[in-house]
């Protein structure tokens, strides 16, 4: 375990936390709390983590209610791309990794919890 090999994993090493999960837990009310989590410690010294990290919330926040749009996976998807790498401190990218993760590992779940009929608001004016 070193920090290049961790990085090529997807992660990176530090101070952190193990969650055990077991295979009953919904994946989109947990990586709610995780974003919930994130948009509560940011600082808000910088902009892409202070807003950022409420977009993500926002964002599972909709999924979690059954009110989520087609787009929303790959808005949620940008909006991480977008605190990744730009933020003073190590929890924007802390915050933008598990949606990232959760998302690709756990994609189905995530998607059952759209609603085929939600909205087609255009990802450029979505309101969240
Ligand atoms: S990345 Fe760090 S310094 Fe920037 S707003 Fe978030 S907690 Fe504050």
């Amino acid at each position: 375990m070193d920090y290049d090999s961790i990085a090529k994993a997807g992660s990176m090493l530090g101070s952190g936390a193990v969650i055990v999960m077991d295979d009953s837990r919904c994946m989109v009310e947990s990586l709610k709390r995780l974003s919930y989590f994130y948009m509560h410690e940011s600082c808000g010294q910088c902009t892409p983590c202070r807003e950022g990290t409420g977009w993500l919330w926002r964002l599972v926040d909709r999924i979690h209610r059954g009110e989520g749009r087609p787009a929303d996976l790959a808005l949620l998807d940008n909006v991480a791309g977008n605190i990744m790498g730009r933020t003073i401190c190590a929890l924007g990218d802390a915050a933008a990794m598990p949606v990232r993760a959760m998302i690709k590992h756990f994609r189905p779940e995530f998607e059952a919890m759209i609603r085929a009929d939600a909205g087609t608001t255009p990802v450029a004016s979505a309101t969240v």
